[in-house]
């Protein structure tokens, strides 16, 4: 489980709001400081722990109470918020060329995974229909140039290499030569990765830089050294000029410190994620995404959403309050059709709760076309009939009126009525699952 301490580390944080109200001032002191300490074992910087814990307890207890969502749930979109602020919002793409190849450079410390993600970079490059080239340029490692030479071949894609007796920068200018030569979309060239930074690396870095003018400088970094990496990042940025970073071994059990901190520490964006020892485990970094992950719940967060559009209405407790009682009668199913309509589709709201399947576009048109057909029907019952369902049940004489006056079949009368009673029981146990019953990571 991806950085599950960090997510256990802030569940202990809503379930401490639990039978809360509202959010206030003292009761979110104590799941603040769980915030705090489960940010700092994740290995997040401390100065970033603390405008984080500032932002998201600012946010706290300004807000307001919105109906039909409790004061954990509330927390967590505000930390699922200020999660994605923090990592940078949105996707950081990488930039290509307007004109020749574009050229990748990629630096990094021995043994962070930059080799591998230089071929699988051309993996995913390519996979997008760029014609790309490797450069082998990490001449202190002889084995190194041969890794590269077979996972290039791996991918299908060439790789340029000079052995070891050539400087770094001469490999750079050869194998940036034969790119242009052969009209290659994108050269990503690999260099030496040394155990520390040391001023050696950064002089040869600065002469590749320099011979190559690249569109795209990533430092390669390993996400479970935490916030050390974020310090890396820091450090190559001010000493080379970099345009991003790429973050790989997230699939071990780093802890989260690195994926949380480089932005905010650095300033520079993680680009890509490398999850996995295999060609195809590298993707963009979407921070909405990895707070979802971190938060245990990306779904979950979705539904929260809207649920707070449909219950901000006025009537919204009311009708709640009819469903729980079992009172839930024709007048509220247009409420509750209406309520539909304005949310887009309550079935939508189903297909993200986990556990209550994925519902199909198809399913959603059929649901709102039948709730039409039972509007009209609904429409030519008389305010008892609306009210007393009952009274439907029992006469056949009141479901044909309907059925004549709203163009529709005895039969159709009949089914809405059983519906009615059915409902009853569904929406009861609906309402379970907004109250928290039913979606695991917010309750206990
Ligand atoms: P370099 O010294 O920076 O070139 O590092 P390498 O590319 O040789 O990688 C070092 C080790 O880390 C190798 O065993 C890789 O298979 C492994 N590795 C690289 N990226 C990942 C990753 O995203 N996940 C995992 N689990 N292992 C990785």
């Amino acid at each position: 489980e991806m950085f599950g301490q960090l997510t256990s580390g802030l569940e202990s944080a809503w379930n401490k709001l639990k039978g809360e109200e509202v959010l206030t001032k003292e009761n979110i002191v104590e799941p603040m400081r769980d915030i705090r300490r489960a940010l700092l074992e994740a290995d997040v910087s401390l100065p970033v722990v603390r405008r984080f814990v500032q932002a998201v307890s600012d946010q706290a207890v300004g807000v307001g109470l919105i109906r039909g969502v409790k004061p954990d749930q509330q927390l967590v979109k505000i930390v699922n918020e200020e999660l994605v602020k923090l990592m940078g919002g949105e996707v950081s793409e990488l930039v290509f060329a307007k004109s020749g190849p574009t050229v990748i450079l990629l630096a990094g410390l021995q043994g962070v995974g930059k080799t591998t993600v230089s071929a699988k970079l051309a993996y995913y490059l390519k996979k997008q229909g760029k014609s790309c080239m490797l450069v082998a340029g990490d001449v202190y490692r002889p084995a190194a140039i041969d890794q590269l030479v077979i996972l290039g071949e791996q991918v299908g894609v060439p790789v340029y290499t000079a052995g070891t007796e050539v400087k770094p920068s001469e490999i750079a200018r050869q194998g940036l030569n034969e790119a242009k030569k052969k009209k290659v979309d994108v050269v990503i060239v690999d260099t030496a990765g040394r155990l520390q930074i040391d001023k050696g690396m950064m002089d040869e870095l600065k002469d590749v830089k320099r011979v190559l003018n690249p569109t795209e400088v990533l430092l390669v970094v390993d996400a479970m050294t935490g916030q050390e990496a974020a310090a890396l990042v820091t450090t190559f940025n001010i000493e080379i000029g970099i345009t991003g970073a790429i973050l790989t071994k997230l699939d071990g059990d780093s802890r989260g410190g690195a994926a949380l901190s480089v932005k905010e520490v650095s300033g520079k964006p993680i680009k890509l994620v490398g999850r996995g020892e295999r060609m195809e485990d590298l993707e963009p970094f979407y921070p909405d995404r990895m707070a979802g992950r971190i938060l245990g719940m990306g779904d979950v967060l979705s539904f929260v959403e809207k649920a707070q559009e449909v219950m901000q209405q006025e009537d919204a407790e009311e009708l709640q309050k009819k469903i729980m009682s079992a009172k839930f009668d024709f007048n509220d199913f247009l409420k509750q059709t209406r309520a539909v309509a304005r949310m887009g589709s309550m079935t939508r709201v189903l297909g993200m709760i986990p556990g209550m399947g994925k519902v199909t576009p198809a399913q959603v048109r059929e649901a709102e076309k039948s709730l039409k057909i039972m509007e009209g029907m609904i429409e030519a019952m008389t305010p008892e009939e609306r009210e007393k369902p009952e009274l439907l049940a029992e006469s056949p004489t009141r479901r044909k009126r309907i059925a004549q006056d709203s163009g529709k079949t005895e039969q159709q009368v009949s089914q809405l009525v059983a519906q009615i009673f059915q409902m009853r029981v569904r929406m009861k146990n609906l309402m379970g699952v907004m109250e928290g019953g039913s979606i695991p990571a917010l309750s206990n």
